[in-house]
């Protein structure tokens, strides 16, 4: 979609640090990172928001959450992690194509702010 910074990420328009990709996910390091690992998990098709899910794009969070199972493993993130999918203004999202954050690393603190 024209004039989404994560679509841009996704045809490689602006650069990004890649962590994981295959024919339905990209997932790249956050460029502000809030824990020592964080990456940012985007479906290849635009989707708005969390509240943009349905039944025929479902598929690409289930395989978003394979990904980050992946990652995880790969990044032996076996302390643990969090997912995080922040969903309009109250829910603090600041990009509007549907992303999942994984934070890693340090102990993080529930519930958060
Ligand atoms: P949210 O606030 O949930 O919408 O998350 C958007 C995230 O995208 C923030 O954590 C930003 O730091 C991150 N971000 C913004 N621009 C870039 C970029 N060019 N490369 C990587 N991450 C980015
Ligand atoms: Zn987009």
């Amino acid at each position: 979609m024209e004039d989404c910074l994560f679509c841009k990420i996704i045809d490689g328009e602006i650069p990004s640090k890649k962590v994981y990709e295959d024919e339905y996910v990209y997932a790249f390091l956050d460029i502000d990172p809030k824990a020592p690992f964080h990456a940012v998990f985007v479906p290849k098709k635009h989707i708005k928001s969390p509240a943009d899910i349905n039944a025929e794009n479902s598929l690409y969070v289930a395989k978003i959450y394979e990904a980050i199972s992946a990652v995880a493993k790969s990044e032996n993130l076996e302390n643990g992690f969090r997912v995080v999918a922040n969903c309009g203004k109250d829910g603090g999202q600041t990009v509007g194509h549907l992303h999942f954050h994984l934070l890693a690393r340090r102990y993080l603190q529930w519930p958060p702010g």
